[in-house]
């Protein structure tokens, strides 16, 4: 049995490099083009495979899939339950990245709308595991995973992105949420906060009924706020940084890692701040996800 079930998407990421993002009505000329793939399912399965978890994924893809699969088989991850769509390709993210690393994302969600909660395996996420589910699949798929694997008495992690609410009961059963400064405002339907003080002011004061809440600040590190105890600011090292695309996933990938081998939520959070700071120092999302080797070599510790 697997220690990480992570349910959610894949994509074929189609990355197209141009010097400035075209405006409207502009049809600009791409200076490179790499296609890989990506998803936030399948990029936190293979962040967490990478770092030695045994990984499954709970997916849907098209027929057009092959190539997607071997590669997240190479990486360690079971794909026996990635089921093949019947009427829908693979999802597809149209990623545009101008020279200042800026970028904008188009996603046809594909099969990815075809997950439904009947394909859930029965034995999702028991005690010892971990259940690893983001927002790019239906809310009702999101809302029975966690909903089962709190019955299992699994470690349930949702990283609410893209942005959307989440029910108070689905809510209630996630141990850790791993939200960006964006996705706490929408589910706490408030202004974006800024920086570590702001977080650390919203989440003193709101009123959310899930466990533990570990936001990531991107450069700024994350915070750890766990019930009854003070929110804990873990600062990034100073990196170069070079592509921020896949930091989220990389982040909520670690941490998971960290979780399913018994860490406690500090320890996990701050392994996982040094995993994601090392991903944005290279190109793509998992092509620069560290392994367990890179991560814990002297020279990975920048800060
Ligand atoms: P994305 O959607 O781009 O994947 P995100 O918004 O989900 O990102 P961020 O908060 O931007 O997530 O970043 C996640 C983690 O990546 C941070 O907690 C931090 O550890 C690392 N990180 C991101 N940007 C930087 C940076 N410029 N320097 C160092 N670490 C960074």
């Amino acid at each position: 049995m697997s220690s990480i079930t992570v349910v959610g998407s894949v994509n074929r990421d189609l990355v197209l490099t141009v010097q400035d993002l075209p405006r409207p009505g502009e049809t600009v000329l791409a200076e490179r083009f790499v296609e890989g793939v990506g998803g936030k399912g399948a990029n936190q399965a293979v962040a967490a495979a990478r770092l030695g978890s045994r990984v499954r994924l709970v997916a849907r893809v098209g027929a057009d899939a092959e190539t997607i699969l071997r590669a997240l088989a190479a990486e360690g991850v079971d794909v026996t339950e990635v089921l093949p769509a019947a009427d829908a390709s693979t999802g597809i993210a149209s990623v545009v990245v101008d020279r200042a690393g800026e970028n904008t994302i188009v996603v046809n969600p594909g099969a990815n709308a075809a997950l439904t909660v009947a394909d859930l395996p029965e034995h999702l996420s028991g005690a010892g595991e971990v259940l690893l589910v983001q927002h790019e699949i239906a809310p009702e798929v999101v809302a029975a995973a966690v909903l089962r694997a709190r019955e299992l008495g699994g470690t349930v992690v949702l990283n609410p992105a893209p942005a959307r609410p989440v029910a108070s009961d689905v809510l209630a059963a996630v141990d850790v949420l791993v939200p960006n400064l964006g996705e706490l405002a929408t589910l706490l339907d408030v202004a974006p906060p800024t920086g570590p003080d702001g977080a650390r002011d919203l989440l003193e004061k709101a009123e959310l009924p899930c466990g533990a809440v570990v936001v990531t600040l991107g450069a700024d590190g994350a915070l750890v706020k766990q019930p009854g105890r003070p929110a804990v600011h873990l600062p990034a090292p100073a990196v170069d940084a070079v592509d921020t695309v896949g930091a989220g996933d990389t982040f909520c990938g670690a941490l998971a890692d960290s979780l399913a081998r018994g860490g406690d939520l500090l320890s996990a959070a701050e392994r996982a701040v040094r995993a994601a700071s090392l991903a944005v120092t290279g190109l793509g999302a998992q092509s620069s996800m560290p392994t367990a080797a890179q991560l814990d070599s002297p020279a990975a510790d920048r800060s």
